[in-house]
């Protein structure tokens, strides 16, 4: 434990829209009903069904509905995977029915049938949870092959080598997703790219494309693959069409629960209750030859904001191809050169999507033989910086207004404008030594690993780590979290690890091509060098570059114009949006924003990111600097009040300059000055050396040292002699502090500067314990007015802290001006969990979902959150004008701060580097409150 350490409590989850259940009551265990929604000539969802139908479906049903082209297919309802996981992996009985009619829909309007020998239709099977979830859910394609339907596919386009890529596209998706073939412990490949990489060799002796296979080859690849799942799965592949579109659906709901789709959700709080829907969709082809291809676009530019048409595609290709990385995709622009009137579609398709959405899209698309097909359509994923650009150009555009504009940006993803770039003079001088895709903006530098398990060893150890891969995968994404950044060497702005960085905002450059990654090995070799992991490696995801060795970061502009006044960055567009984003965020809030801040330097940093005050000034800070500590060592050791008098005569200068120099910066904002907290063996020296040290220094017997430290001991130091019991136990100390305060406001003032001092008392539990230290505080306000001659304004009021803080609010109110709730301790103390040990079993809580997210991040609304409601109401009822604060760490998260707003707080306080965040979220609180 280390009170005086200033702990920080790791950064919250992401905000999660609410539950928006309106459209279909609650997602549980129906029995009757409609389980299964068509989509295509006619459509019974729409785009606001997202809780019911998932994303995907319901804007599939949505773009149908505002006539875009979209093969017919029908969505199996979140509500079925519910029943699903309740009822022991078994379906609703009405489900079977209903999916018969809606294949049977599907089948009329395509003029194909499941498994039929002259016509076969093929359906893609995909799953859609309510939030995207991109990478974590499976998908399979060409569903409805078999041996003889492949023939009959054959024959009907006149196409063989299509009809069996399509096969072994499918075998290879099924026997992944369905039949569980998969990667092994200890291999770095995917089985089924092991038997393509085996017959390419075989039988063209070297790495051909796949669009090269022969059909012979693919003939030979299908009896490869159908001998790989025999022998890792036991099972022959399936043949009827109906068996496997049932086992994909049962895939699908058993891909919610997979390893990595829980982890996805953990970091993204998503409630396991949501569930995911199916959508099972008429195949469109992408790979029937060279008029034909598949891609994924954005309607502008996701990395930077440009708006510009933005994406990638790959002729005679399926849509798997294009995020799968296996191809380099070519950009979307230039698909005017190869299909000119789809390119022309697509731009049309890209106006009606913002102009109907209005919001920035991510979609997917298939062109089959020269025709155009909408597969999909989100809200684009985005980086921070993005999100600002899209926000004030979609104003500019009279697409959305402003309050629309501030809630576009992600509060929890502004600390990315804030992130360092590479030192612009030691870039200079760094040797570039590939280019890759910029597929996450932002610099990183750090020792490289190859896989995901030992990039997490390592991060864990505190090594900044860059995670190097080929491509990546969903099962990376642990490594992903841990990494700094992320660098591949193949696959493009849309691959796996672009997407999943951007979201996370990751720094990440892929497709390096120049990168020579060896697994086995363990090497990366590029650019004649071979480095080994844990070599220093450094990217630059805003402009796709690789770096050798370890090169330093710089300030963003944001920082390098608020906080050292550059005027260069200043005049930057990314400064100027920001600004205007902040102004935006005053206009919308109740909420004031204030800092945690112990030194004039932190309070000046906050205030020039727009704080309106001091919120918590621990004071015990102040007393680690310079000769203070000894002092204050001294003060410990006093055996008598005469002793310690002298010694804290000794601080008191330290404190009022400290507090002068407060004063001064904050210009007449409040400040919010906190008496000593922490026990005092914190401030003592522990081991033989240092004590031994500190008796010559202060000339006192060892020994003295020794006993007193030992006196000091406690066995639970969080609930014993700190916080306020320190002052009423040694009054001097908070006289001191007091008079300190004073004399530095009255200093201050006289220099013709406002000081408005609040004065804290922490861990108040009754209210005898407030009177007490008020009345020493003011006494010595008293004795400096009378002294200086001066008049000061000045409040005092209480931490509340500890649950009967919160109970007796109402009784401590009569005596207190303001209350700050100090959420740190108040979780501590009413979860009964060390915030300083917890961190031995809450990643276990939070695999069992006993906690949803760490409490001592993001407040523990059901519980904690009553406290602060309690103290709230009955604080109030007993002072009507009370002001009500909270400085704990979740101050600067985001989730908690729309629960403050909710309780009718005045203010949150949080770090300095916070303070933009929490100005966005409680600007987003105020507004989605109304
Ligand atoms: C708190 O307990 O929330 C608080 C702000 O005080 P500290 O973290 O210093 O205990
Ligand atoms: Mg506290």
């Amino acid at each position: 434990m280390a009170k005086t350490s200033g702990r920080k409590a790791a950064k919250g989850g992401k905000a999660k829209n609410s539950a928006n259940r309106k459209t279909h009551g609650k997602n549980g265990s129906k029995t009757a009903g409609k389980f299964v929604y068509l989509f295509g000539a006619k459509t019974d969802g729409n785009g606001a069904m997202k809780p019911l139908l998932g994303g995907k479906g319901a804007n599939l049903a949505e773009m149908c509905r505002i006539g875009l082209p979209v093969p017919p297919g029908f969505t199996i309802t979140t509500e079925v995977c519910t029943y699903y996981y309740e009822h022991n992996r078994s379906y609703p009985p009405a489900l079977r029915a209903q999916m018969e009619a809606g294949l049977a829909a599907i089948e009329r309007q395509t003029g194909k049938k499941l498994g039929d020998l002259s016509n076969p239709l093929l359906v893609s099977v995909r799953s859609g949870a309510r939030d995207s979830m991109p990478g974590m859910m499976d998908t399979i394609l060409n569903l409805g092959l078999n041996d003889n339907t492949v023939e009959a596919l054959a024959r009907k386009t006149g196409n063989p080598r299509f009809a069996w890529d399509c096969y072994r596209r499918f075998i290879q998706m099924y026997g992944d997703v369905v039949l569980g073939v998969q990667k092994g412990v200890g291999e770095d490949h995917e089985p089924f790219e092991t038997v393509i990489e085996g017959l390419k060799h075989d039988r063209h002796h070297q790495a051909i494309e796949d669009t090269k296979l022969t059909v012979d080859d693919l003939k030979e690849l299908v009896v490869r693959f159908k001998a790989l799942v025999r022998e890792r799965s036991g099972r022959e592949f399936p043949t009827s069409p109906w068996d496997q579109l049932m086992g994909a659906v049962g895939a699908v709901f058993g891909s919610w629960m997979n390893d990595r789709a829980i982890v996805y959700r953990r970091k993204y709080n998503i409630p396991s209750e949501w569930g995911t829907a199916v959508n099972v969709q008429a195949m469109v082809y992408g790979n029937t030859g060279d008029k034909s291809g598949s891609g994924v676009a954005f309607t502008r530019n996701p990395a930077n904001g440009l708006k510009e048409f933005y994406g990638e595609f790959l002729i005679n290709a399926q849509g798997e191809d294009v995020v799968a990385g296996v191809r380099t995709p070519e950009p979307v622009s230039e698909l005017k050169n190869h299909l000119p009137k789809a390119h022309h579609e697509l731009e049309r398709i890209r106006q009606i999507l913002e102009k109907h959405f209005r919001d920035v899209q991510d979609f997917e698309f298939t062109i089959e033989d020269g025709v155009v097909y909408m597969l999909q359509t989100r809200n684009g994923k985005r980086t921070a910086m993005a999100a600002l650009k899209f926000s004030m150009d979609m104003f500019k555009e009279k697409l959305i207004d402003w309050k629309t504009a501030v809630m576009r940006n992600p509060a929890d993803q502004l600390d990315q404008l804030l992130a360092p770039v590479f030192d612009t003079r030691e870039l200079s001088a760094a040797k570039a030594i590939a280019t890759g895709l910029p597929a996450g903006p932002g610099a990183a530098s750090g020792q490289i690993y190859l896989n995901a398990d030992r990039a997490v060893a390592a991060a864990e150890k505190g090594q900044p780590v860059l995670l190097v891969r080929l491509e990546t995968s969903p099962e990376d994404l642990r490594g992903m979290i841990a990494a700094e950044g992320i660098l591949t060497a193949r696959g493009g702005v849309s691959s796996h690890a672009a997407l999943v960085a951007r979201q996370m905002g990751k720094v990440c450059v892929c497709g390096a091509a120049a990168l020579d990654v060896d697994y086995g090995k363990r090497t990366v070799t590029v650019d004649g060098q071979t480095l080994k992991e844990g070599d220093f490696l450094s990217i630059d995801g805003t402009a796709g570059k690789v770096y050798a060795g370890r090169v330093n970061t710089a300030p963003s502009e944001i920082v390098a114009g608020l906080i050292n006044g550059d005027d260069g960055a200043k005049k930057t567009e990314k400064f100027k949006n920001f600004q205007q984003l902040m102004k935006w965020c005053d206009q919308a809030t109740r909420m004031g924003v204030r800092t945690n801040a112990d030194t004039p330097e932190q309070a000046a940093n906050a205030m020039a990111f727009g704080a309106q005050g001091i919120g918590l000034c621990r004071t015990e800070h102040m007393f680690f600097e310079g000769d203070r500590i000894d002092a204050m060592r001294e003060m410990i050791l006093a055996e008598t009040l005469e002793e310690r008098k002298a010694a804290l005569a000794k601080l008191l200068p330290y404190q009022r300059e400290d507090f002068a120099g407060i004063f001064r910066v904050l210009k007449g904002s409040p400040a919010t000055i906190r008496f000593l907290d922490p026990p005092l063996h914190e401030f003592l020296p522990h081991t033989e050396q240092q004590q031994e040290d500190l008796a010559d220094k202060i000339h006192v017997p060892v020994g003295r040292i020794h006993s007193r430290v030992e006196q000091l001991h406690e066995f639970n130091p969080m609930l014993g002699f700190r916080g306020c019991r320190l002052g009423i136990g040694f009054p001097e100390i908070s006289a001191m502090q007091a008079r300190a305060v004073f004399e530095a406001a009255a200093m201050v003032q006289k220099e013709g500067i406002k000081v408005r001092p609040e004065i804290m008392i922490p861990l108040v539990g009754f209210k005898k314990e407030l009177d007490l230290q008020l009345e020493v505080v003011r006494q010595a306000a008293r004795d400096v007015e009378a002294e200086q001659k001066v008049k000061l304004t000045f409040s005092v009021g209480t931490m509340i802290e500890i649950p009967r803080g919160s109970l007796m609010a109402d009784e401590i109110a009569q005596s207190a001006e303001f209350f700050s709730f100090g959420t740190n301790d108040l979780t501590q103390t009413a979860l009964g969990m060390s915030r300083d040990d917890s961190g031995s079993f809450l990643p276990h809580y939070a695999e069992l979902e006993i906690v949803k997210k760490n409490p001592f991040a993001s407040i523990d609304v059901a519980g904690v959150g009553q406290l602060v409601d309690i103290a709230v109401k009955r604080g109030r009822a007993t002072r009507k004008d009370l002001k009500l604060g909270i400085c704990g760490e979740h101050g600067g998260d985001p989730d908690s701060i729309h629960f403050f707003e909710k309780v009718g707080l005045d203010y949150v306080s949080c770090s300095p580097f916070r303070v933009p965040v929490a100005r966005l979220a409680a600007a987003q609180a105020a507004l989605s409150s109304k």
